[in-house]
């Protein structure tokens, strides 16, 4: 077949994650004909929940929607209703628990204050022997924000055991996202818009899937010429290396284990998300299921989330974006430019970035508009 052959479809979609399933909603409602493959038995990508007697498990961790960016918000929702859910996880160390974010009931836990001017003493107190510093690591980068108790107590072993690696080893850049707040709020996010879709998130991929073609358990690259050829473009959301056969090296990730277990009773911890800091312990999370959804069934589901060595086979999560790695990526993103011209790259794997969902909707609005020449947030009402 030659290019100017008649191809039934416009789209070969390679993944139904968030990328996919949002590149081809939008695709299909600009008249295109998608073909939509996943190498999983599901769709939804890392989202994908599995119902237990009416308790959506988040089958790949801990998902929760949150976003400054309205348009993405009327977006999610018109497509599905989102219930309030506010993400306020707590910290379990030496036995005790600490409220996150930082913030003014973490430090009346720590230190007793109870005023802002109180902490913000007891800060410069705990931060003044680093407050010269210029970070040029993630261990002196939390010294110079948060000072020593914090630091050892709720960060030090939950990060070394998060990447596997000495704080002193890891990018300042990780811990930017705890941020201090001197207000007695425990909303893990700051963003205007937050919560999850009634009914689990397969109801979102299913909303955005809506009429559209799918394949699945098909491993685009078994098949990958014959299944280029069945469409105009490829929308390819899988790792960046894969795709070019690990031409310039394999790019690193973290992984992460997951312990599922069915609990005979009704709540186990109180909330829906308990982190672990203590080096000695293994897992870095509990997540309890069902508070994500106020649930009130009589049994819960609980997951015990431990971080793993990644090595290829095993299921990527976190890109690992330091120097070598990022050097690798921007090798294979310039071989795309040079030679893959029919071929749009997005989402987390293929653009090596470690996105939140919104970013992730963000990232397929943004290459769409550029390749219809439209302005998608001005269609959504
Ligand atoms: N972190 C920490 N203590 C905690 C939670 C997070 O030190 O109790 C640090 C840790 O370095 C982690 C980073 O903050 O890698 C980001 O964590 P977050 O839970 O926001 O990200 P997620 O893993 O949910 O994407």
């Amino acid at each position: 077949m030659n290019s100017s052959t008649p191809k039934a479809y416009d789209f070969l979609i390679v993944g139904a994650g968030l990328f996919g399933a949002t590149f081809a909603y939008w695709a299909t409602q600009f008249g295109k004909k998608c073909l939509v493959i996943d190498q999983r038995s599901h769709t939804g990508g890392n989202t994908f929940c599995e119902d237990y007697n009416g308790i959506q498990v988040h089958k790949y961790g801990a998902h929760i929607f949150h976003t400054n960016h309205e348009p993405i918000w009327k977006f999610v929702t018109g497509l599905t209703p989102f219930n309030r859910y506010t993400n306020s996880p707590l910290a379990n160390c030496d036995g005790k628990l600490y409220n996150l974010p930082f913030n003014m009931n973490t430090f009346y836990q720590l230190w007793g204050v109870i005023t802002p001017e109180q902490a913000k003493a007891k800060l410069k107190e705990q931060t003044a022997a680093y407050s010269h510093l210029e970070p040029a690591n993630l261990e002196e980068q939390a010294l110079k924000l948060v000072g020593t108790d914090i630091y050892n107590k709720l960060i030090k072993g939950y990060t070394e055991k998060q990447w596997g690696q000495s704080a002193k080893d890891l990018p300042a850049f990780i811990i930017k996202r705890l941020p201090l707040r001197f207000t007695y709020d425990n909303n893990y996010f700051s963003d205007k818009f937050q919560g999850i879709p009634i009914g689990g998130y397969n109801q979102l991929t299913a909303a955005l899937l809506k009429n559209i073609e799918v394949k699945l358990n098909v491993n685009f690259f078994e098949d990958q010429n014959s299944l280029r050829n069945i469409a105009q473009h490829t929308v390819y959301t899988g790792a960046i290396d894969d795709f070019f056969d690990h031409t310039f090296g394999t790019l690193e990730y973290r992984s992460l284990d997951f312990k599922h277990n069915v609990l005979d009773t009704d709540n186990y911890q109180g909330n829906a998300v308990v982190n672990y800091c203590d080096a000695h312990v293994a897992h870095t999370r509990i997540i309890e299921h069902k508070h994500f959804e106020f649930g009130t069934q009589a049994h819960t589901v609980i997951t015990h989330e431990y971080p793993a060595a990644w090595s290829k086979g095993a299921e990527r999560y976190y890109p690992v974006n330091n120097d070598s790695n990022n050097k690798i990526f921007k090798q294979y993103q310039q071989k795309a430019l040079a030679t893959e011209a029919n071929v749009i790259f997005g989402g987390r794997l293929a653009e090596y970035t470690y996105y939140d969902m919104h970013q992730v909707i963000g990232s397929a609005i943004h290459k769409l508009n550029l390749f219809f020449e439209k302005d998608i947030y001005q269609l959504i009402k």
